[in-house]
């Protein structure tokens, strides 16, 4: 399928002498990814002076691309303070999440508001080709069910799960998604009339957590996927680790048990192997049968199933041993999960939590535990923020 750019709502931005459009975006990025805040906040953010400040701000203002709402001290004294933000309506981002059995999209607003989303189920082993296809034909579906036209699309952000060369936007381990070669940025253009971006999916998470989710309080901590795959990422001084070539954080192939299973990435007793949803279902089969699903093992543990706790006590000592080897090397404040895995038990922050201070040096004794409050909509938020970072112009 393949489709033609269309005039984006944004375009006033091309008519911008150079310097002009380069300043407006990024005072749009700027109170993008930071939120609403006042021309002296934005001066002191950018560097920049009084005058080139006003200048784009009244360029944006006049566009209706920033609003403008006036507020007191609260002590009835002084000036009203005028913060700027995004005016939601002025455009569409889309975010997508390529999972391992199914892709999930969502509609967001400028304010990252999630004004819709769907899923679709797919078969594990699919390709980037039915990947893209079912995120448009949703996308196409949601854009009809909400009075919007790709004009107001201003770009879409896709999280692939599988670690990303973020110079060739490539998947760098092919063993963990077969199908799914080359450039996968310019694989989604031929599917998308947007720009599009390409991140790594546990990255992604982290980052709509550190922005908009539970990382807004810390300044240091580790964010643990644990889904189909077990992924990591670390944030040092809010900044996400990335690593030479983009790498960095997989720690669902540190290993835990030399003598275990052999793992999709080639390697032996992975930590994958232990606590991935995949690897969990095989382990209940002798208990609960071969066809038992994830939403039949939820079932399972609100009853309180003998083989079910043990699967989930298992994957709870073996989480939270890995978390304590990384609180060791790293001193987070706070230790974020995500993933299915940390929406199916209610107490999986205080028992994952208890074995990482039980394990790990005195010096991380108050490290907390939290499961991610953005939950299911984390990855595809997550690309909605790259867009919002580094696309809105
Ligand atoms: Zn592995």
């Amino acid at each position: 399928m393949r489709v033609t750019r269309e005039t984006k709502t944004l375009d006033f931005m091309l008519a911008l002498g150079t310097s002009l459009r380069e300043q407006c975006s990024a005072v749009v990025n700027l109170i993008a990814v930071s939120g609403s805040m006042s021309r002296s906040k934005i001066m002191d953010e950018l560097g920049w002076s009084r005058s080139t400040t006003t200048r784009a701000v009244t360029t944006l203002l006049d566009e209706r691309l920033l609003l403008e709402d006036l507020t007191h001290d609260g002590v009835g004294r002084g000036r009203p303070a005028a913060l700027l933000r995004l005016n939601p309506t002025a455009g569409t981002i889309v975010g997508v999440d390529l999972g391992f059995t199914s892709v999930r999209v969502i509609l967001a607003a400028l304010d990252h508001r999630v004004i819709a989303s769907d899923e679709s189920k797919l078969a594990p082993s699919y390709g980037a080709d039915e990947g893209f296809r079912a995120a448009r034909e949703m996308v196409e579906r949601l854009l009809r069910s909400t009075g919007t036209s790709w004009e107001k699309v201003i770009g879409a952000g896709f999280a692939v799960g599988a670690p990303i060369d973020s110079e060739s936007n490539s998947v760098t381990l092919e063993s963990l998604r077969q199908h799914w070669t080359g450039d996968l940025q310019a694989w989604a253009s031929q599917y998308f009339p947007c720009p599009a971006f390409i991140g790594n999916d546990t990255r992604l998470a982290c980052y709509a957590e550190l922005l908009w989710g539970t990382g807004r309080d810390y300044d240091n901590f580790i964010y643990l996927k644990l889904h189909s795959g077990t992924g990591g990422c670390f944030v040092i001084n809010r900044t996400i680790v990335a690593g030479a070539k983009g790498g960095a954080g997989e720690i669902g192939h540190m290993i835990v048990d030399p003598g275990g299973e052999i793992c999709r990435c080639g390697g032996r007793g992975c930590l994958e192997t232990k606590v991935g949803v995949p690897a969990m279902l095989r382990s209940l089969s002798p208990a609960l049968g071969a066809q038992v699903t994830w939403e039949d093992v939820r079932g399972h543990l609100a009853d309180g199933d003998a083989a079910t706790l043990r699967a989930f006590a298992d994957a709870y000592d073996a989480i939270g041993q890995a978390s304590a080897s990384l609180c060791n090397i790293l001193n987070p404040q706070a230790v974020i999960l995500g993933g299915a895995l940390s929406r199916t038990s209610p107490d999986i922050a205080q028992t994952v939590g208890d074995i990482t201070r039980r394990h790990a040096l005195s010096i991380n004794s108050d490290v907390r535990v939290e499961v991610g409050e953005l939950g299911r909509n984390s990855a595809a938020l997550g690309a909605v923020a790259y867009v919002l970072m580094q696309g809105i112009v």
